[in-house]
């Protein structure tokens, strides 16, 4: 495990889209999304991390594309490979990080299971998380 001072990295899975957090400490800990728009994007549900816009950066963005379907949310991916990435949220200044796409997830854990009430019928949410049936719950990034 590395430093929690150390930046932390990730990517797709063909390389044309790799990323930067400034700190390790400055990722957020883990929100699983059950909406519908979640599960289609990841063909499952997302499981996000995410930082504020300061401490992000793109390393290469050659294969990454964006897509939006409501106001002030741009779904990332790459064009290539089709790797599920990322939420921005431009007007929050946050951007919301995939956190199977991290090279190295071991300093973080789900908090919180939302949306549940859309969840897939054929997969059971872990009794030992907590669970939102709706979106009514914010887990700001770290400062
Ligand atoms: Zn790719
Ligand atoms: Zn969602």
């Amino acid at each position: 495990m590395q430093h929690q001072t150390e930046p932390a990295t990730g990517g797709c899975i063909c390389g044309g889209v790799r990323y930067a957090v400034a700190r390790r400490d400055k990722l957020r800990q883990v929100v699983a999304c059950h909406c519908e728009q979640c599960r289609r994007f990841s063909g499952h549900y997302v499981a996000a991390s995410g930082t504020r816009h300061r401490y992000f950066s793109l390393l290469n963005d050659e294969t990454l594309q964006w897509y939006t379907y409501m106001p002030d949310v741009y779904q990332g991916f790459c064009g290539r490979c089709g790797c599920s990435l990322f939420f921005d949220y431009p007007q929050q200044e946050r951007i919301s990080i995939l956190a199977g796409t991290l090279d190295d997830s071991s300093a973080l854990h789900e908090v919180v299971h939302i949306y549940t009430r859309e969840a897939g019928c054929y997969y059971h949410l872990p009794p030992d998380v907590e669970q939102v049936e709706d979106g009514a719950f914010s887990l700001p990034c770290p400062a």
